[in-house]
């Protein structure tokens, strides 16, 4: 069980007359995640991950892995490091480079400290051995470091110049079966988005520096997204409108079914999804060999999530200025336990009723996902607001009402709930109602939720 005298978890104390030096724009997110010890800020754009809110991004990594192998995807792992020599065969060293961490090795060699992987996973396929049509389709991905030297980082893990991303990349053998592979990760991204509870939108998205026919992105809805998105309410058309070039030629009416029925919100991109044809395969020679022996080459899509950014991001969409919410999947313990303060007169009564509510709990939800605050020293009350800025789903306060002689109660708190005063047999109950929805979030049998997030998002 995780006990919380023992966490690492260096809140960040500001004297009252300090003057706050603003360096960076700050989200409420990450304003939160800074003062409560769960991120600290590194050098410029980037942060060292503390270790509650790493909890919380290994459950978005399971997560986000158990929703790629159920699309056939395989882990692979490449090299930070890409030679610079493959981004010049695909021309993307011509335009902007700035944004690129770049270096040289002893021997001169130049290298990107990769942003993206198409280069690097493509000449891994042109260098294996004739492929066959029988191996195919492939889909590859990897979750790993990714750099960009942003010019203006801010809001945090939202905007970093190291993040944590999934990157997958698929190999077909046509363009019709690169966009059956595209509509079974973008399947995927739906479920996996759907899971976490955060009201997202799937929309139109323009191809950019990464090319290929066909793009969409995802987003969390919030006012802190640097994306503008129109979405039609009379059709299901939804469009972010750098696919018109700029804000101010965004058409007023539906592209779609001209409706004038087209509003403006501001979105986070969390996921971006890419046909991309032959444009890295055919100028790094990835093929294979058809089903008369003769080579072709192999069309391609890559599929991007933003590990570290979605984590952020529902943590933007969801918390309040004072308190976390986590998506009950992500949050990075499920319950909270708070006994008596040492010193007390309840406290070896109460104490009793403690241990044995732990073991109970340990059954139902299993000793990894219990925090138990024995911080006996501190107040009830101290405690407490810890908890509930940290935002546990679940927290439970055994204190002098669980022993009085007639109806004893302990303290129930939800996370953005009101607190109950219940008896052990329905704070058990509660529990494990918790645990069993998580696992129809997990199987995708949660039907009331997944019929909300059917309303905010869709699919095309
Ligand atoms: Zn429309």
């Amino acid at each position: 069980m995780n006990k919380a005298s023992r966490l690492f978890w260096p809140t960040l104390v500001t004297p009252k007359n300090a003057v706050v030096k603003q360096t960076e724009q700050l989200s409420r997110s990450q304003k939160l995640l800074t003062e409560l010890g769960l991120v600290k800020p590194g050098s410029n754009g980037t942060y060292q991950i503390m270790p509650i809110a790493q909890r919380a991004i290994d459950k978005c990594i399971q997560l986000v892995q158990s929703n790629m192998q159920a699309a056939g995807g395989q882990k692979i792992s490449l090299p930070v490091l890409t030679p610079a020599q493959l981004w010049k065969k695909t021309g993307r060293l011509e335009g902007d480079i700035s944004e690129f961490y770049m270096l040289r090795d002893r021997s001169g060699k130049q290298f990107l400290m990769s942003p993206t992987h198409e280069e690097a996973v493509t000449a891994m396929l042109a260098s294996t051995a004739p492929i066959s049509y029988r191996q195919l389709p492939l889909r590859l991905y990897q979750i790993g470091p990714k750099f960009r030297d942003e010019l203006k980082s801010r809001f945090g893990l939202m905007r970093a110049k190291e993040f944590l991303m999934k990157d997958m990349y698929s190999f077909d053998v046509s363009a019709e079966a690169a966009a059956e592979s595209y509509a079974t990760v973008t399947a995927a991204y739906e479920r996996f988005f759907r899971q976490l509870e955060v009201p997202f939108v799937q929309v139109e998205a323009a191809t950019g520096m990464m090319g290929g026919s066909q793009s969409h992105e995802y987003h969390f809805i919030s006012p802190v997204g640097e994306d503008t998105l129109l979405q039609c309410s009379n059709c299901s058309y939804a469009g972010n409108v750098e696919v018109f070039g700029s804000d101010t030629d965004a058409p007023s009416a539906c592209p779609k079914c001209q409706s004038a029925q087209l509003s403006r919100v501001r979105g986070v991109e969390v996921a971006h999804t890419f046909l991309l044809g032959d444009k890295y395969s055919k100028p790094l020679g990835a093929t294979f060999l058809n089903t008369t022996g003769k080579p072709k080459t192999l069309i391609m899509g890559c599929f991007g999530i933003g590990i570290t950014r979605v984590v952020a991001a529902a943590l933007e969409v969801l918390s309040t200025e004072q308190e976390l919410r986590w998506p009950k999947l992500l949050a990075p313990y499920d319950v909270c336990i708070i006994g008596p303060k040492a010193g007390s007169k309840e406290q070896a009564p109460a104490e009793r009723i403690e241990h044995e509510l732990l073991q109970q709990l340990m059954q139902i939800c299993g000793a990894e996902q219990l925090l138990h605050d024995e911080r006996k020293e501190l107040t009830i009350g101290k405690r407490l607001l810890d908890a509930k800025r940290l935002g546990h789903p679940l927290t439970i306060v055994v204190g002098a009402k669980a022993t009085q002689a007639e109806a004893p109660k302990l303290e129930l708190h939800t996370s953005g709930g009101e607190k109950q005063e219940l008896d052990v047999a329905q704070v058990l109950q509660l529990v494990a109602t918790h645990e069993q929805h998580k696992q129809q979030l997990v199987e995708g049998t949660e039907q009331t939720d997944t019929k909300r997030s059917q309303r905010v998002g869709h699919v095309h």
